[in-house]
């Protein structure tokens, strides 16, 4: 071969091998990017796959939210409401002047004008509602509405007022009655010491129905907190035992008291409470009911329940009134509980142990004709 060509072939040997080389290199670079693009795609989906249930779990969480979330934007359009807003603002508002009642929309254009957070609690609807809003104005001149309903919050709050200035005012009155006593008597020992005897009676009178007060109360606030369910109770001997206390002063009352309990299947409980749930039911059902009349106590079962069932042929109770004996302090007649002794909490005491015990506590009564108390208890297996 001569010179040229070998050098003409070397040279095309040699382009060759560089042009071999460098088309691995150009299938490695395109198989690298492809690998990275691959990596890249793979990492974008992983990252819409968890963007994804990120916006499941928020979803699902303002969505169950008892709490309404309205978020307003910088054009007063509503840009998002959960579920709940729909329940507590109804209309669901579109934009900030579709929020109604009209003193949240006021509260919430006042909060955008002057960029500060503000709460405000507004009474809504028919039956009355509350509602409270806690507006907050957000970076980007959005404002974020959380929209909560406080009624019942309101309610045990009116509710827990009322029992205080109840129970103060049943705690004032003989509280006072013991104070012009105590001065009476201090007074007429040195000018008439012949009127001592019938205020020393008073004194007494009244210190027993402070006392009957806050042992009422006393009771009553142990069983907002439950009965201990803890004993195998005969609710039979309890009510034979009861009735037996209760003869003498039936009879002082000229009320006919007539008690059957025999053989009844044992409930589970506390046996002090029922004790005191049968004491209120007969001891009410004595005071009032007038001389010549009669009351009867019947413990029955029926269907794996306990029915304690008593009856008077009292002065009965108004169909008005029925709905809110069970309440702390309600009273039909005033002057004649207080008289026999009463306190008005002695029905609310039965509810509650009859709650308590899984049970529960139905009134009928007829006006002039009397009344049936009955209390049906799960019997215990
Ligand atoms: P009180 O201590 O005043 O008797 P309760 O809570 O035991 O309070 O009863 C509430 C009210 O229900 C009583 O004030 C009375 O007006 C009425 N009441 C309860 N039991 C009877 C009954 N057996 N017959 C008629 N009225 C009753």
């Amino acid at each position: 071969m001569e010179l040229a060509a070998i050098v003409g072939a070397a040279g095309a040997a040699g382009i060759a091998v560089v042009a071999s080389v460098g088309w691995r290199r150009a299938v490695s670079a395109a198989h690298r990017s492809s690998q990275r693009a691959d990596r890249a795609e793979a990492t974008r989906r992983e990252q819409q796959v968890a963007a994804d249930e990120e916006r499941r779990v928020r979803d699902l969480i303002l969505s169950t939210m008892h709490d309404g979330i309205l978020l307003i934007g910088r054009d007063a359009e509503v840009v998002f409401a959960n579920a709940a807003v729909a329940r507590h603002l109804s209309p669901a508002p579109t934009s900030l002047d579709g929020v109604l009642p009209l003193a949240l929309r006021t509260a919430i254009q006042g909060s955008r004008d002057r960029a500060e957070s503000a709460s405000v609690l507004v009474e809504t609807g028919v039956p009355t509602r509350w509602l409270r809003g806690t507006i907050t104005p957000t970076a980007d001149d959005a404002t974020l509405v959380v929209v909560q309903d406080v009624t019942q919050e309101r309610q045990l709050e009116s509710v827990r007022r009322d029992f205080v200035a109840n129970a103060s005012h049943e705690l004032k009155t003989p509280a006072a009655s013991i104070q012009a006593a105590a001065e009476t008597i201090r007074t007429a020992a040195s000018e008439d010491p012949s009127v001592i005897p019938r205020f020393a009676a008073q004194l007494e009178r009244e210190a027993a129905r402070l006392s009957r007060i806050v042992s009422d109360l006393l009771d009553l606030s142990r069983l907002e907190s439950g009965s201990a369910l803890d004993e195998s109770v005969a609710l039979d001997a309890i009510v034979r035992d009861e009735g037996e206390r209760f003869e003498e002063p039936a009879a002082e009352a000229g009320v006919g008291l007539s008690v059957r309990a025999d053989g009844i299947p044992r409930v589970r409980g506390s046996s002090r409470d029922l004790a005191l749930l049968v004491r209120n039911l007969v001891d009410n059902a004595i005071r009032y009911t007038r001389p010549g009349g009669h009351v009867d106590v019947d413990l029955t079962s029926d269907d794996g329940e306990v029915v304690l069932a008593i009856v008077d042929t009292g002065l009965g109770i108004p169909s008005r009134d029925l709905p809110r004996i069970f309440e702390r302090f309600y009273r039909v007649d005033r002057a004649r509980s207080r008289e026999t002794g009463g306190t008005g909490l002695g029905l609310s005491i039965v509810k509650h142990v009859a709650e308590n015990h899984g049970g529960r506590v139905e009134v009928t009564s007829e006006l002039g004709q009397g009344t049936r108390f009955e209390v049906r208890l799960p019997a215990s297996a």
